[in-house]
């Protein structure tokens, strides 16, 4: 082929740029390698790296010394330059060059034909390089898309968990209903009540303002009136009725108001692992969103918790998050027949602790194997995705904390997470 000249368009075999100043030697490699690949000519390094320009080959074969650039220097250019790094250079010499064939592999060249070569010696070498850069271009081709699968599927795993919580979210909200709407009522009714008092009071005020104070004999005998009245509404126990009143009202406030804010905790989307958080507070919070379906399925929950704080450095939804999803497994795991779960929070050894310990049926030992794989599940289809526990482990991970579980069939089950106490909590209890 002429110098330069590229094979068709359709032509898929290998491409290799040939550079040889010898116009005989150029076209005698180019024939013997053009059974085989498609072939492009340079007729020194210079014309060789104007070529490189527009494109890459799958091999480069290259006399050594040629006028305006040496296969040496050519090699260096290729070698320096990211695009073209990975193309395998092969240097061409006599026998007389073999100082500069090794300054040629020393620069990065992959190898070596020293002349006179037998054709077919050639032509086998340049296969296996072309071969071999095929696949190494074609693994770093399926290396990009297991990279960007693993972006999707990241993403996409992301998606799932907020999925899952706001699932959770849902399922809570039909007993937090119910939670808030008792108080809520409560303090309704005493409102009620409230006004009927007040109406009252604002009687007994009306007829004392009323009162013709310059009147003695009036005043004696209106004053009788209101007094009866007074004595009539027993205005001692109206306040007292108030003050009953008003303690409900604010109860029921409270506690709607401990839920409510407990639920947004548990719903706010990850915020970092670097609030302070009480695992006390995370064990309390999840107790008070479950109680009411945990009672619905004949479950009970006791909470063992210490009279010190129990502080991490943490996201307080993922960690409730944790927490809701042991307790939620295991008062599943009872199917109904009711058990008791009990959540203990403790401090050891630098670590704040929270373990769920259950007493229903346990975890076979094939089932302990694959617990943690996302969407293993035992569970019907719908019932269970078979996340939460990835997702509880990879927010333990996140805190650089464990979760781990011990579980003897037919005796129950018992998750624990760890999570480090940061340093400077640490420092404090030792101040303290
Ligand atoms: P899911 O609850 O959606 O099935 P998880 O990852 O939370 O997904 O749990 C995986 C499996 O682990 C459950 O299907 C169940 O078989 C088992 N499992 C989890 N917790 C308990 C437990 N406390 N007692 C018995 N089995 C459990």
């Amino acid at each position: 082929p002429a110098p330069g000249a590229a094979a068709a368009d359709d032509d898929a075999r290998p491409e290799i740029l040939v550079a040889d100043d010898n116009p005989d030697m150029r076209e005698l490699v180019a024939f013997i390698l053009g059974r085989e690949f498609r072939v492009r000519t340079a007729r020194n390094g210079r014309e060789a790296l104007d070529l490189l320009e527009g494109f890459v080959p799958d091999l480069i074969v290259s006399d050594i010394m040629m006028p305006e650039m040496s296969g040496t220097e050519l090699c260096r250019a290729v070698k320096a330059d990211p695009r073209l790094a990975g193309v395998p250079v092969m240097l061409v010499s006599s026998k007389a060059e073999s100082e500069m064939k090794i300054e040629g592999l020393e620069l990065g060249a992959d190898d070596y034909v020293t002349k006179p070569f037998h054709p077919r010696e050639l032509l086998a070498r340049a296969r296996s390089h072309a071969q071999l850069r095929r696949t190494r271009r074609e693994l770093e081709e399926r290396n990009g898309e297991l990279e960007r699968t693993l972006r999707d599927l990241k993403l996409a795993e992301a998606q799932l968990v907020q999925a899952e919580r706001l699932a959770a979210v849902g399922e809570l909200a039909a007993g937090i209903a119910h939670e808030v709407n008792n108080p809520v009522n409560y303090a309704l009714n005493a409102v009620r009540a409230m006004v009927g008092v007040a109406d009252e009071l604002h009687d007994i005020a009306a007829a004392v303002a009323a009162l013709d104070w310059t009147d003695r004999s009036s005043l004696e005998r209106e004053g009788a009136v209101v007094r009866a009245q007074i004595e009539n509404a027993q205005v001692d126990r109206l306040a007292a009725d108030l003050a009953e009143l008003a303690k409900i009202v604010s109860d029921g406030l409270d506690r709607t108001h401990r839920l409510v804010a407990d639920l947004r905790d548990f719903a706010a989307p990850g915020r970092g692992t670097d609030e302070r958080v009480d695992l006390r507070e995370c064990a309390r919070a999840t107790a008070e969103l479950v109680r009411h379906d945990l009672a619905g399925q004949g479950a009970s929950l006791a909470l063992s918790l210490p009279d010190a704080p129990v502080q991490v450095a943490g996201d307080p939804g993922a960690l409730n998050q944790v927490l809701l999803n042991l307790v939620k497994n295991a008062a599943e795991a009872f199917d109904g027949a009711g058990g008791s779960i009990e959540v203990e929070v403790a401090r050891e050894a630098g670590d704040g602790v929270v373990r769920v310990r259950d007493d229903g049926p346990g975890i076979a030992p094939a089932v302990m194997e694959r617990l943690f794989e996302p969407f293993f599940t035992t569970k019907q289809a719908g019932k269970g995705t078979g996340l939460g526990l990835s997702m509880c482990r990879r927010i333990a991970d996140a805190h650089g904390g464990r979760l781990e579980v011990e579980s003897e069939v037919g005796r129950g089950s018992c998750f624990t997470l760890r999570i480090p106490v940061g340093a400077g909590d640490q420092e404090e209890e030792h101040a303290t």
